[in-house]
């Protein structure tokens, strides 16, 4: 059999692998890894149990599940939207589907239902910086790539431990420190990436605006602002440095709980550094004011004139395989498709395109909210798991029960909202898909079938839907086509994605954006925001003492319904400094149990470098989200995930 070329379904580094008949390797020509590969990724074609085959449907969650034919389901869910209003329908994607999948799911919903609640679980990891970055640089676009960083004297990460979370990029972080690259990390816990670092900086849980703050105003004290290219590249005004200048250095340290001698260390690299990268993720993005944790992160580019040029610049890292693809082509309910927001002649235009009179016309409920305040009475759910992963868990299981009619596309059983599922429809997973996904980056990667497929694609499926309701404009053959479909409207856009097609993928990855050097704002200059802490978060007090922080670990994915089946790594901990188990009378192995405000969890005791006002549990515990508040960041919708009180209990 020759190598048939893929990329990984799991992270945003979206590694080339290719795949000879028995194993996954890791692509040694693909920019995104050059041969590099992790465990997980590696695994993937072995994960074959628990499959989802045929169609399962109950008229109540409280009855089993029977199997139907597939006519018959597609019927069925044709048959609820049909008595369904728009504005009570959802559909909930992932950044685990491809970029055809999610193409065919944004136009069946917002270009023929009418729906706006089209949203996706990236809304839950990045949308803070999507909207940040709109602000910004006037879209969504990532102005640096990998390869910028790996060039750059200084890379700055802000909340995000990339040895676990994109472990291929860690590894070339760590040759190229062997070059010279310099590295400081801010963190309220020590990881593996913290541990590489040139500076570590163990900052206080929720103390980022106020940091970076402190460092501006530094930059304003020493000089390093560069204000000839904030006049001729960037749009702000006196006003920002009045509210600069009235900033307490040690006033903000000390809310932010860092040391002045950490701030003068990290002033010292950046001023002995030429090309400055920065980088981040859920540290900064889940969070009440996630908004205002980037916007005042990438201020610290634009204020120094380390933005817009080669081996410059701040790049989000996002965690999901095509967290980015959703993006372009307009998942998330923000957008109407391709980068196009509800604008009234973007929806002219995107309703010319697609050949509709039924097009949405105003932004939707994004994700939390769908479930929280929809009310709905349909609900798709295409490869993600909602009940496990939205915050403050018993509250949306009570509104989960309340949804007339759930459909759950999955290709594996075993997820947490299949228990409030009226309909289980199985889709194809990596290995039998074909399609294109995006990685953090803006690398497109055609990923090819290389098992036989044993159930359609999620786009079949769709489309079937969709024909079934009387919809022209879903005749596909396949992927092929639905991505030159897609191409053209990229034209509609921002984007140059109508520059490549399935051929050249055929040959090598294409990088959109490439042709962007400036913001995209009406006048190409950068918006220069005046960004402030806000402190919606909640308080911990003398009964809830700790912040409990949640994160990824490296061998692991999201509900761990894959990785679970090939890797056996425990989970089940809880993350507490020494200090704190001394003070508890806690040793390694022992049982607590964790409680917040919403729920509590039962949990091993493990020892780790984190501050003593915080404790860590791995996001993949099935019942973390039982412990987590529900406050959103009021702009991005994105949940405070690393921001609740809780309180420890000796369990015995
Ligand atoms: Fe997959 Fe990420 Fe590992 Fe690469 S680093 S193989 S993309 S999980």
């Amino acid at each position: 059999m020759d190598l048939i070329s893929s990329s990984c379904a799991y992270c945003g580094v979206g590694c080339g692998l290719v795949f000879n008949s028995k194993t996954l390797k890791p692509s040694k020509n693909h920019p995104s890894n050059l041969g590099l590969a992790c465990k997980k990724g590696l695994l993937q074609h072995k994960v074959n149990k628990n499959r989802l085959l045929k169609p399962l449907f109950r008229e109540s969650i409280d009855e089993e599940f029977k199997e139907i034919s597939y006519k018959e389901a597609i019927e069925k869910v044709a048959a609820k939207l049909k008595v369904t209003e728009p504005k009570k329908m959802g559909f909930y994607l992932s950044g685990q589907l491809l970029n055809e999948d999610y193409y065919i799911a944004n136009k069946l919903a917002k270009g023929f239902l009418g729906c706006s609640n089209v949203d996706t679980n990236s809304r839950t990891c990045m949308s803070s910086a999507v909207v940040a970055y709109k602000k910004v640089l006037g879209s969504d676009y990532v102005p640096i790539t990998m390869e910028d960083v790996l060039g750059s004297d200084l890379f700055v990460i802000a909340g995000g431990n990339i040895a676990s979370n994109h472990i291929v990029f860690f590894n070339r972080i760590k040759k190229a420190k062997k070059m010279g690259l310099k590295l400081i990390v801010i963190d309220p816990r020590e990881t593996k990436t913290a541990k590489l670092a040139d500076l570590y900086i163990p900052i206080a849980p929720g103390g980022d605006t106020y940091f970076f703050l402190a460092v501006a105003k530094s930059f304003y004290d020493e000089n390093l602002i560069d204000f000839d290219f904030l006049k001729s590249s960037c749009n702000f005004d006196e006003a920002f440095f009045d509210k600069l200048k009235k900033i307490d250095i040690g006033e903000n340290l000390k809310k932010a709980g860092v040391a002045k001698d950490n701030l003068d260390s990290f002033i010292n690299f950046w001023k002995e550094s030429q090309d400055i990268t920065g980088g981040w993720t859920m540290g900064l993005n889940q969070s009440s004011e996630g908004v205002e944790k980037n916007i005042s992160f990438i201020n610290l580019f634009t204020l120094t004139g380390k933005i817009f040029k080669p081996k410059n610049g701040p790049l989000s890292l996002t965690g999901q395989p095509n967290a980015m693809g959703g993006r372009e082509v307009g998942g998330l309910a923000t957008t109407l498709a391709v980068h196009l927001d509800y604008s009234e002649e973007n929806i002219k235009k995107v309703a010319d395109f697609w050949k509709s009179d039924n097009i949405s016309k105003r932004e939707g409920l994004t994700a939390d909210e769908m479930i929280k305040k929809g009310g709905l009475k349909f609900l798709l759910v295409a490869h993600t798991d909602p009940v496990y992963h939205l915050p403050n868990r018993f509250e949306s299981e009570k509104k989960f029960e309340k949804i007339d009619f759930v459909v759950e596309l999955n290709a594996f059983s075993g997820s947490e909202t299949s228990k409030f599922a009226h309909l289980i429809l199985p889709v194809a997973p990596f290995g039998e898909k074909t399609g294109t996904q995006t990685n953090l980056d803006r690398v497109i990667t055609l990923i090819k079938s290389f098992k036989e497929k044993k159930v359609k694609q999620d786009y079949e499926v769709l489309c079937d839907i969709a024909k079934e309701l009387g919809f022209d404009g879903f005749d596909f053959n396949s992927s092929t086509e639905i991505f030159d479909e897609y191409k053209e409207m990229t034209r509609l856009s921002d984007m140059n994605i109508y520059q490549t097609s399935y051929k050249e993928l055929e040959v090598s990855p294409f990088r959109w954006g490439r042709n962007l050097t400036k913001a995209l704002t009406k006048n190409s200059k950068i918006n220069l925001i005046w960004s402030e802490p806000k402190n919606r978060s909640l308080k911990t007090d003398s009964k809830y003492p700790y912040i409990l922080l949640t994160s990824r670990v490296e061998n692991h994915w999201h509900s761990m319904t894959k990785t679970a089946q090939v890797i056996d790594d425990d989970i089940e901990y809880v993350e507490i400094s020494k200090k704190n188990m001394q003070k508890l009378s806690l040793k390694e192995g022992d049982f607590v149990l964790v409680k917040s405000e919403f729920g509590e969890a039962k949990l091993k005791v493990c020892e780790a470098l984190i501050r003593d006002d915080a404790i860590n549990i791995p996001m993949h515990f099935r019942g973390i989200n039982y412990l987590t508040n529900g406050i959103l960041d009021p702009q991005s919708k994105e949940p405070d995930y690393n921001h609740t009180p809780v309180s420890i209990e000796k369990y015995s």
